[in-house]
């Protein structure tokens, strides 16, 4: 099967696989895992922040920033499109006990004037803002990439309003590779950041939380009350470790396949509103001739696999495991239908 569902289901690489039975382990909630305290180094390094916490998921660095972030009956901005709010299961009410207040934005990106527009007032009515969130690439958004100068432009609302800022990088590493952009601008810009190991990186699990000294203390608190305390843990964070030195410049070219299917999709009368393709996930309406029900049949009995994400659109996302071969015979196929 060719698997364009998402970017989490690659498999380990052999060398990948190496890594993992090759890896120095020990107990991390004491502390003592030589391979989670290498990977949480090199990344709070590779960003530029103090410290860093590797988790289990990308949901749980985000719920734990959070947590830390706000108290109960706080309110969180974020976009109507933000994985935080929409695919989170609730967890903000749920582990925070705060609400949202989801904005309209562009492909799930808000501007600095609406997160201005968005901040409560000092009043007993209004639930206090406490943190404002973002997503980069955004992920409903069709994996598209924020402009730089409208991110320092509401870093300063939060910094003028003393709002923190968080950013759901589950794929910054897309954004990164894409604009060049160096990683450290986004640690001093945002006071936390999470990174996820699981999707682009081709890892099987993992995220890593970045913040100060002080931020990452508090974290470690929350995620062993979450039951993320994980014990030999390295075995996991050695992949981490394996992708960051050979799986970072390669994203570039998950990019490119992307672009390639999008241009015979785009011949096809059945595929309109496709979202502009920045990184490697492409999100298009499928009507006419096809159904998104249909499209993804028709895909399947050729084995490919594909998924619907709303009455109207379909997503594809390539990965580590979308091979050239396989990206030529989904071109081929779709331009046969
Ligand atoms: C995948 C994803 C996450 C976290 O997902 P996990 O499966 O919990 O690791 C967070 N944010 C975005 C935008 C994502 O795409």
């Amino acid at each position: 099967m060719i698997d364009f569902r998402s970017d989490t289901f690659t498999r380990p690489t052999p060398g990948m696989l190496q890594a993992m039975i090759t890896a120095e382990t020990g107990d991390d909630v004491f502390g003592e895992d030589p391979s989670v305290n290498k990977l949480e180094a090199r990344m709070a390094d590779y960003f530029g922040k103090a410290a860093a916490l590797y988790c289990p998921s990308g949901t749980m660095s985000n719920q734990i920033a959070i947590k830390v972030h706000t108290q109960p009956g706080d309110e969180v901005v974020c976009s109507d499109l933000a994985h935080v709010y929409i695919y989170e299961g609730g967890g903000i009410a749920f582990n925070a006990g705060a609400q949202t207040r989801p904005i309209a934005g562009d492909r799930g990106m808000i501007t600095a004037a609406q997160v201005k527009a968005a901040i409560n007032p000092d009043d007993v009515h209004k639930a206090r803002t406490s943190l404002v969130c973002l997503e980069n690439t955004s992920n409903r958004g069709g994996g598209c990439i924020y402009d730089w100068q409208e991110i320092e432009k509401i870093a300063a609302v939060c910094r003028e309003h003393e709002l923190a800022l968080h950013l759901d990088g589950a794929r910054l590493f897309n954004a990164l590779v894409a604009t060049g952009q160096d990683p450290k601008a986004y640690g001093k810009t945002f006071d936390t950041i999470s990174v996820c190991l699981n999707k682009g990186m081709g890892c099987p699990m993992g995220s890593v939380l970045l913040g100060s000294e002080t931020f990452i203390k508090a974290a470690r608190r929350i995620r062993k009350k979450l039951g993320g305390g994980l014990r030999q843990a390295g075995f996991m964070a050695a992949t981490g470790l394996y992708a960051l030195e050979n799986h970072i410049n390669r994203l570039a070219e998950d990019h490119a396949h992307a672009r390639q299917i999008a241009d015979v999709l785009n011949t096809k009368s059945f595929v309109s509103n496709m979202l502009p393709v920045e990184t490697n996930i492409l999100i298009f309406d499928v009507s006419g001739s096809y159904t998104p029900a249909t499209f993804v049949e028709a895909l399947q009995k050729e084995g490919i696999l594909v998924v619907a994400i709303s009455p109207t659109q379909i997503r594809i996302v390539t990965h580590l495991d979308i091979t050239p071969d396989m990206v030529a015979k989904t071109c081929q196929v779709i331009a046969a239908l």
